[in-house]
């Protein structure tokens, strides 16, 4: 399942930085996901739960947020939301047919909506005695 990897790689990160800032227990981590990576954030949340099990993220509560495509179009300049032609089934078969809802041109960048961000962690560390 797709969410299971991308989850594996973003607990990695964290654990990874856990170990470097000595921490003691992870608490909260902010993740966003692009629109456009199809991953679900329920299913996400429940994949970085079981990966997480055993480790310093056990306890970790994982707060995720969609962010909205954004483009930007070759064509006419116009900047901002994307928007989906044809029916949404193109959408979930990966064919993204994005227009430019100004000019309607197809000669668009994806500015934002495809990535997948670790925000910030709320973690607590070891104090030495
Ligand atoms: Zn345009």
């Amino acid at each position: 399942m797709h969410e299971f990897s991308i989850a594996n790689a973003i607990l990695q990160k964290i654990l990874n930085v856990a170990e470097k800032s000595a921490a003691e227990e992870i608490k909260e981590a902010n993740i966003s996901i692009g629109e456009l990576t199809f991953l679900n954030k329920e299913q996400l949340i429940f994949a970085l739960k079981v990966l997480s099990k055993e480790t310093k993220a056990e306890k970790c509560k994982f707060n995720i947020c969609v962010i909205k495509t954004k483009i930007k179009c070759l064509n006419c300049g116009y900047k901002g939301k994307a928007v989906y032609e044809g029916p949404e089934y193109h959408i979930l078969n990966f064919k993204i047919p994005l227009n430019c809802p100004k000019c309607k041109s197809k000669k668009i960048k994806i500015v934002e909506g495809k990535e997948v961000l670790l925000k910030n962690l709320k973690i607590k560390i070891k104090i030495p005695k």
